[in-house]
């Protein structure tokens, strides 16, 4: 008996050592497939942007749009960036997707509003990287001009990760795009762990109040204390503040009574494909084209 026992042991062990190894070949092999196919992304022309709408919550107009990138992997194979700007981060090729997205949503905000449509303004994310790229502010300027933009119109939105590093390339970037008169936004504010120090370094225009504290006002009243601290903060160092996520009409309220200026989230328009936002555009504008 004792010896069928071990032999079970022995023999479930096995087992469990060849599942191990099949799981992590399979995952490394994922990886290198995704990273492999990753560095065609651009000459293969597989990414496209959806945009998502940015309403002002005090007049409830249609104000702006976030644009956010996804991948054509194949015809029936999209994927999220979830799932892939960590790993372009990674392999460095983030740049290269970042920079055809100013490029490509440039081109496309005058395609969206028409000759006579309303000014919107244009949010998009930015990796750290890629203000760690020299030049990158004299880029910036030349996709404004080459398309008819005005600075005030872009907005770019990073995360608070960026700002705790001292890298002389990103501070100069930083600088000129201030100098330049583009708007500067702190994405997913409250989940960094960054000290607040940045905020008196950078004027800052704009505060995205992360989703994750959105989520919670319904539920705890020390949510929507703390939403409401960030919010008086933001405003008291002169920022606009732009809620993230809204999905709920309870939520969409408290935040327009608290005097938040900005929101975006499921409840007032997901992130679409340009055709549907040009429909939504002539819904929101009808005396436009
Ligand atoms: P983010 O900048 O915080 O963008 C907001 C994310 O929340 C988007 O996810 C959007 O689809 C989602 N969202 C908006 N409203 C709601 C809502 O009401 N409920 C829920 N559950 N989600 C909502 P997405 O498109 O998957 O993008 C994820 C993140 O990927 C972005 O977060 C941004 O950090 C990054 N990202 C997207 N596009 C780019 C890009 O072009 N370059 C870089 N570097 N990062 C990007
Ligand atoms: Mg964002
Ligand atoms: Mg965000
Ligand atoms: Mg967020």
């Amino acid at each position: 008996n004792a010896d069928l026992a071990m032999y079970k042991a022995k023999d479930q062990g096995r087992n469990r050592y060849y599942f191990f190894t099949e799981d992590i070949n399979t995952r490394l092999l994922d990886r290198l497939e995704l990273e492999a196919n990753l560095r065609y992304i651009i000459v293969r022309n597989q990414l496209y942007l959806h945009y998502q709408p940015i309403f002002d919550l005090q007049t409830k107009q249609l104000v702006g749009l976030e644009a956010l990138v996804r991948w054509r992997q194949r015809e029936d194979h999209l994927r999220m960036p979830g799932e892939f700007i960590p790993l372009a981060e990674e392999i460095g090729i983030i740049c290269d997707i970042d920079s055809w997205v100013l490029a490509t949503a440039c081109r496309q905000l005058p395609e969206i509003t028409g000759a006579n449509g309303p000014r919107l303004r244009l949010a998009l994310n930015i990796s750290p990287k890629q203000l760690e790229m020299p030049k990158y502010a004299d880029f910036v300027q030349e996709q404004l001009e080459i398309n008819g933009l005005q600075p005030d119109q872009l907005e770019l939105e990073i995360t608070e990760r960026v700002l705790v590093t001292d890298i002389p390339a990103t501070e100069e970037n930083l600088k000129k795009l201030c100098a330049l008169g583009v708007h500067l936004s702190i994405d997913d504010f409250g989940t960094g762990y960054s000290s607040l120090g940045y905020l008196q370094k950078y004027p800052f225009n704009t505060l995205k109040v992360d989703r994750s504290f959105v989520r919670n006002i319904a539920a705890h009243d020390n949510a929507k204390r703390l939403v409401e601290t960030i919010v008086t903060m933001g405003q008291g160092l002169g920022m606009d503040i732009v809620a993230e996520g809204i999905e709920t009409e309870a939520e969409e309220t408290f935040l327009r009574e608290i005097g938040c200026e900005r929101a975006q989230g499921y409840r007032l328009g997901r992130p679409a494909p340009i055709n549907m936002i040009k429909g939504l555009l002539q819904k929101a504008y009808p005396e436009t084209e």
